[in-house]
């Protein structure tokens, strides 16, 4: 027992995911027959997601401080955050389009809950419209959202309660606190769930294998190399760009002044635990002022996530293209949206990308089964989602600093002696 938790997580799960993927391929489709495992796995994810959105989101929002803190630093990062987030998103619908990494697989042979591919189909036949759509976004009633884990009404909620603690001042305080200890809470909790992620992971990988053979194999590693090429295009071309074009400042200076939050983020797959880190790079090698990388940075590390909302459109389209689902233009913009909310719910802790699948998933028809499909290889690609996500933050401070006057420019040229 001491040994098994002497090994990091993240190592336990690439040993399961080899053991699975052998397993599998011996065991040929009989291997179905322990998908049970992978599906409580899976069970227990879907269970954070409505705690985990409504507790971080609640606690983000409020941990503004100060309404009139919204004002001339908030509006810029919370526009910026949204843009780059939309960008993110519609970079992984292209790159999924494209590329249509699980045009090859066939589902039919993974012995699917019928129910469930039935459901999805039925979800593609309604027709919903704009009227509806808009309507639905009202949490009419907040218990009723979260039993269905509705969850654009759920983050409207959330935010409204946010701001209803801003609102209370004093009198929100012991609220704030429920939430915020809440928050902590639910990270806690995830960090057990995933704990069993070496289980789920060996008995998915076993089934995929067994069920799908090698061509899913070759499948998901085009998944795992798309998954880096858009963060990649995200961090040179949208960050690149918004700091030579929008803050006018020396992109390499920047780089190299947030590497040390970079190589953190990329070993933790946490921006949580990047975050001191990350604080001290834009004060020290950014010259970003204490106010504003306090603020932004840490409601960045909550809601801005662009690899995330990347990696959110491209997972979905794979799972469409799995599993034979057509997607309209409305689909796309549908993800798109939900993609950027999935990303702004998901709290900055490793695998959070994973969970956020089942919203979008959801919403589109594309069956949860997709989540079992890419469970086996998340760890490795959250870590760059999560480089991306914590650059992010970065670019938005120094971005919003240098707009609001907030930026000692000579400290961020003089980031050589870091
Ligand atoms: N692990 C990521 C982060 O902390 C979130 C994700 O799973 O995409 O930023």
């Amino acid at each position: 027992m001491k040994t098994w938790f002497a090994i990091p997580l993240w190592q336990r799960v690439i040993g399961a995911l080899i053991l699975g993927i052998i397993v599998g391929y011996f065991w040929g489709p009989g291997a179905a027959s322990i998908k049970i495992v992978g599906d409580i796995f899976i069970a227990f994810i879907k269970m954070l997601v409505v705690p985990l959105i409504f507790f971080s989101l609640v606690a983000g929002v409020a941990s503004i401080g100060d309404l009139r803190k919204l004002g001339s630093v908030g509006w810029r990062a919370l526009l910026l955050f949204v843009v780059t987030g939309q960008m993110a998103v519609w970079l992984g619908l292209g790159i999924g389009t494209l590329v249509q990494p699980g045009a090859g697989l066939d589902a039919s042979a993974m012995n699917l809950d019928a129910a469930a591919l039935e459901r999805a189909q039925a979800r593609q036949e309604d027709g919903v419209t704009v009227q509806q759509m808009i309507l639905e976004m009202v949490p009419s009633s907040p218990v009723q959202v979260m039993a269905d884990v509705n969850v654009l009404p759920l983050i409207i909620f959330s935010l409204l309660i946010g701001i209803g603690i801003l609102m209370a001042k004093e009198e929100g305080e012991p609220v704030l606190k429920i939430f915020e200890s809440g928050s902590v809470v639910m990270q806690k909790v995830t960090m057990v769930v995933m704990e069993l992620t070496p289980f789920g992971v060996f008995a998915l990988m076993a089934w995929v294998a067994g069920t799908l053979g090698v061509d899913a194999l070759q499948a998901l590693g085009i998944v795992v190399v798309l998954n880096y090429l858009g963060c990649f295009l995200i961090i040179g071309l949208i960050y690149g760009g918004m700091i030579k074009f929008i803050a006018k400042l020396p992109v390499i200076d920047f780089f190299r002044g947030i590497i040390d939050a970079m190589a953190v983020s990329y070993s933790t797959a946490s921006s949580n635990a990047t975050l001191p880190v990350t604080l001290r790079c834009a004060r020290r090698n950014l010259g970003v002022s204490n106010s504003v990388a306090s603020f932004v940075i840490s409601l960045g590390a909550t809601i801005n996530m662009n690899g995330t909302a990347m990696y959110l459109g491209l997972a979905t389209l794979f799972g469409a293209q799995v599993f034979g689902v057509d997607l309209s233009w409305g689909d796309y913009v549908l993800i798109s949206v939900l993609g950027t909310l999935g990303a702004i719910g998901a709290a900055g802790i490793p695998g959070s990308g994973l969970i956020m699948m089942v919203l979008v998933f959801g919403a589109v028809g594309v069956p949860l089964e997709t989540i079992a499909l890419v469970a086996g290889i998340d760890r490795i690609m959250d870590m760059m989602r999560t480089t991306t996500n914590v650059s992010g933050d970065a670019a938005v401070a120094v971005t919003v600093a240098a707009l609001t006057g907030e930026l000692d420019r000579a400290e961020l040229i003089s980031a050589d002696d870091v």
